[in-house]
């Protein structure tokens, strides 16, 4: 039984653009990433996965339900989404921010609850960012509050983590703390997780499995070795690049002249 399960599924954007023929197995505890240009689909199948655009009959998710079968706070209680970073206009608290995950466990009332005030407690200390609780999230840097919001995401306690982007606009080391985060958590606590990305060496050095889309489609799905292949990268991103495998890594270059 796979965790998530796509057959078939087509999307559009009043159409403008089309998701076509998407399928896709999810097992429970991998770590995949999605990589493409822009404008290739990746957030609208980010998207998809979390629920939030209209669904189509042919996805399947835990138990072979479909998303019809789970309302809004069930739903948030298996799948934690982290959007692209957008600023802030009101001036919430780290706390706050995270508290706001809780949202899917709470009463009709909105009262929480020790074991919520625990929850993100402890994971505020988890990602580092305890200290940070009650300063604005627009006054942290760029990496603490990514950091925010995937423990923002964490508290709802999903069994599937989605994250779009979380490296963007972050310096060399903070994009690795954020990976050696994810990492973690999908090793620790069996999380699974997809991240879409443009770095493709950060990702092949984290995750086994890689989704390439193109167009509005999956162009390839399968390992990285597989997938981070000169004529792939080609076809995709319409680069020249030079491949270099090391024991379990691969690195890639890619030329600018
Ligand atoms: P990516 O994340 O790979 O850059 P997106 O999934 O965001 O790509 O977008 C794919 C295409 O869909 C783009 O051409 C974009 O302009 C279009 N698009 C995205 N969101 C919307 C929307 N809400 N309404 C109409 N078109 C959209
Ligand atoms: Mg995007």
């Amino acid at each position: 039984m796979f965790l998530l399960e796509l057959n078939h599924i087509e999307f559009s954007y009043n159409n403008s653009f089309s998701m076509k023929d998407i399928s896709l197995k999810i097992k429970s505890t991998e770590f995949i990433s999605i990589l493409g240009p822009n404008g290739s689909g990746k957030s609208t199948l980010l998207k998809i996965l979390s629920g939030l655009l209209t669904q189509s009959d042919g996805i399947r998710l835990f138990k072979g339900k479909s998303y019809s079968s789970y309302n809004h706070k069930e739903l948030a209680q298996l799948i934690g989404y982290v959007p692209q970073i957008t600023s802030s206009i009101f001036p919430f608290s780290i706390y706050e921010v995270v508290m706001m995950g809780r949202t899917a466990y709470l009463n009709y009332f909105g009262i929480e609850k020790l074991n919520d005030r625990k929850i993100v407690n402890d994971t505020l200390e988890r990602l580092n960012i305890s200290h940070l609780r009650n300063k604005g999230i627009n006054e942290v840097s760029g990496g603490e509050a990514q950091r925010a919001y995937i423990a923002r995401a964490l508290v709802q306690q999903p069994k599937l983590l989605l994250l779009d982007e979380p490296n963007a606009h972050l310096d060399i080391k903070h994009q690795i703390s954020i990976f050696n985060i994810l990492a973690e958590l999908n090793k620790e606590l069996g999380l699974t997780i997809i991240a879409v990305s443009h770095d493709i060496n950060l990702v092949s050095n984290y995750t086994e499995r890689i989704i390439l889309m193109k167009e509005g489609k999956i162009f390839l799905d399968d390992k990285k070795s597989k997938v981070l292949l000169k004529k792939n990268l080609k076809s995709v991103f319409n680069v020249e690049t030079e491949i270099i495998k090391n024991d379990e890594n691969i690195n890639v270059f890619i030329k600018t002249k």
